[in-house]
């Protein structure tokens, strides 16, 4: 690329002859002790200095020339608007390295591998697929590092993706209420809406008072309508194990949790902590 950047034009810094900078008086230049040498014109330096950041391959104009198949847009361009759409995307930065390929399905364990496929095929399908997932399980068996590698897998495809943990788009919009907020309920809410692909994180994590569920339902009830598709993963299951555990309908009621059979394929995903297996494996 180097060899390719000493092909750049030089620009001429020529001193002009009269000074451009109109704000400046002849009486205040005279006083000035600015020497004309100094008074380059700085769009030409700007110019010059843009010129030489510019990228090697479309020298600023967006448009690459391919040997044998002419123009097309700018790798450059590309890969700038891949790098934006992973900064939009709000991935945490815990999960920041979490993919398909540095997944692993426990040994043996049929539920991880069933959640395992249907995230590779959502990933590989889209825009060919009609409804998003619904990981169900307990904690630490990769609901969320899944829901992430369908995030890169799509953004590598250049789909605009959205992360939000719901307990923080929760706590973003009862903020933005507040009146010294610098925010306002819709302008948190309107990429929640828009994104292509959102994934909410912990589903009925936050406890389930009456604005909470309120809330949901406007967010995930705007989704449905939209029929736009969603990731969800959640700690609760449908059927409850123990009589004193909450099943997912009792964390988010009952109307949600029907919207949700229709948007999503519900997957169950068993086993054991990962963390929790990895802290034994480490020394
Ligand atoms: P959950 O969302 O089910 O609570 P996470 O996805 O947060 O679990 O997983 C916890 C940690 O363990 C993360 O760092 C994740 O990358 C890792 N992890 C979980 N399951 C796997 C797996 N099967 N292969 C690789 N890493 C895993």
């Amino acid at each position: 690329m180097s060899s390719e950047k000493a092909k750049i034009q030089p620009v001429l810094f020529a001193v002009p002859d009269r000074v451009e900078d109109k704000s400046l008086s002849e009486s205040q230049l005279r006083k000035s002790s600015t020497r004309p040498e100094d008074l380059i014109n700085t769009a030409a330096v700007q110019s010059a200095h843009e010129q030489a950041d510019a990228c090697g391959f479309c020298f600023g104009s967006g448009m690459e020339v391919v040997e044998g198949k002419g123009a097309r847009r700018c790798r450059c361009r590309t890969q700038n608007a891949q790098t934006n759409l992973l900064a939009d995307a709000r991935i945490p930065r815990r999960y920041s390295e979490c993919s398909m390929q540095n997944y692993y399905p426990a040994h043996g364990n049929g539920s991880q591998f069933r959640a395992f496929n249907y995230a590779v095929r959502l990933m590989h399908d889209y825009p060919a697929v009609e409804r998003g997932l619904l990981l169900m399980g307990p904690v630490g068996v990769g609901k969320t590092h899944l829901s992430v590698a369908i995030v890169r897998g799509l953004l590598e495809k250049g789909v605009g993706c959205l992360f939000y943990d719901f307990g923080s788009l929760l706590k973003q919009i009862q903020d933005s209420y507040n009146p010294i907020s610098q925010t306002s309920e819709l302008k948190v809410l309107a990429p929640v809406y828009q994104a292509e692909i959102l994934v909410l994180d912990e589903l009925g994590a936050s406890k389930p008072t009456d604005w909470v569920r309120d809330t949901m339902m406007q967010v995930i009830g705007k989704r449905y309508n939209d029929k736009k598709l969603t990731v969800f993963t959640t700690n609760y299951m449908d059927a409850r194990r123990a009589p004193t555990d909450e099943t997912l309908e009792d964390r988010i009621g009952v109307r949600l949790r029907s919207r949700l059979y229709e948007m999503c394929k519900t997957v169950v995903v068993e086993g054991e902590d990962y963390r929790r297996r990895r802290d034994a494996q480490q020394i």
